[in-house]
């Protein structure tokens, strides 16, 4: 078993790989949560929509979020009525949110919804949020402390951010299904995700860091040079004080890391780092990835 850290873009494109090289039972995802948020009354979790319309072959691979060919019908007609939603959510997308909303309203555990809807939707997988308990990425702007989505996909990442915080009525703990997977696996990878909003919420679930001690870490740089590969982690790293470059994303995950992979085009060298193709351009990148991902995983 290899249980893989994940956001929801550049991890999944290496779960993209890993489904067609292990045996799918024998995969754990645990999920970044501190991107949800309550729209128009539903419950939207990006990266654990992403992983499970991955799982389940329906996800939009040319956006990395959404419904292959999902309509937008409810969304437009919801805005030209007045409502403020700031994210388009398409109609097949937005009937997710709503039984997960149910579902949370109802008391289930987060953990437990997203069983449901993976069975519904036949993945095989294990995918698990990192936690049962709500919390949320902010960021520190001209505008304020506002939720990540409002800096990223309402402002459109045009605001310069002076710090990123994690709120919480409590303190957010790995669930016991989290820390039993990583219990249960040869391996972890922290796939090549944002370090800032993707990564460290899950590194900060109490109960996380004991439980890799034990484990081999397998991480995977999203950096080359001093730019991510895609989306803000540049900004967000430098506002929580790391080196925009793989060094930083070697140093946000604190002595974990066993075996660091970079680019072969990354400039930037991290003593001892392995070097591979990561750019997963496409479904064939992908899977060499996860091939020696896998081999060392095997050899350790
Ligand atoms: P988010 O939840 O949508 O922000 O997605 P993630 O946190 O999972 O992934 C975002 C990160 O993935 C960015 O920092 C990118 O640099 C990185 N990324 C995206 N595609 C690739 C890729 O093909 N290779 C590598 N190495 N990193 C990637």
């Amino acid at each position: 078993m290899i249980t893989f850290f994940s956001g929801g873009t550049g991890t999944p494109k290496l779960l993209r790989g890993a489904q067609r090289v292990m045996d799918r039972h024998e995969i754990s995802v645990v999920v970044n949560t501190a991107e949800d948020i309550w729209i128009s009354g539903n419950h939207l979790s990006p990266d654990l929509d992403t992983v499970m319309y991955l799982f389940s072959g329906i996800l939009n691979t040319d956006t990395w979020w959404g419904i292959r060919n999902d309509t937008f019908t409810t969304h437009e007609d919801a805005q030209k009525i007045g409502i403020d939603e700031f994210i388009a959510i398409g109609d097949r997308d937005r009937a997710v949110h709503i039984a997960r909303g149910e579902m949370l309203r109802n008391g289930m555990r987060l953990t437990n919804a997203t069983r449901v809807l993976c069975d519904r939707f036949g993945v095989r997988e294990n995918v698990l949020p990192m936690t049962d308990t709500e919390v949320t990425t902010q960021v520190r702007t001209d505008l304020g402390l506002i939720h990540f989505q409002e800096y990223w996909v309402r402002a459109k990442g045009a605001l310069e951010i002076y710090d990123v915080v994690r709120t919480f009525n409590e303190p957010p703990s790995a669930s016991e299904e989290v820390i039993a997977a990583i219990e249960a696996s040869d391996v972890v990878v922290i796939g090549p995700s944002n370090p800032i909003t993707s990564i460290l919420p899950i590194l900060e679930c109490e109960g996380i860091r004991p439980a890799l001690k034990e484990k081999t870490v397998i991480a995977v740089s999203p950096f080359i040079g001093d730019s991510a590969v895609s989306g803000p982690a540049a900004a967000l790293m430098s506002a929580r004080g790391f080196e925009p470059s793989s060094t930083g994303t070697l140093s946000c995950y604190e002595g974990l890391v066993d075996i660091f992979i970079q680019d072969i085009r990354d400039p930037v060298d991290v003593t001892n780092s392995l070097r591979f193709d990561t750019l997963m351009i496409d479904e064939k990148k992908s899977i060499d990835l996860a091939q020696e991902i896998l081999r060392l995983a095997k050899t350790g």
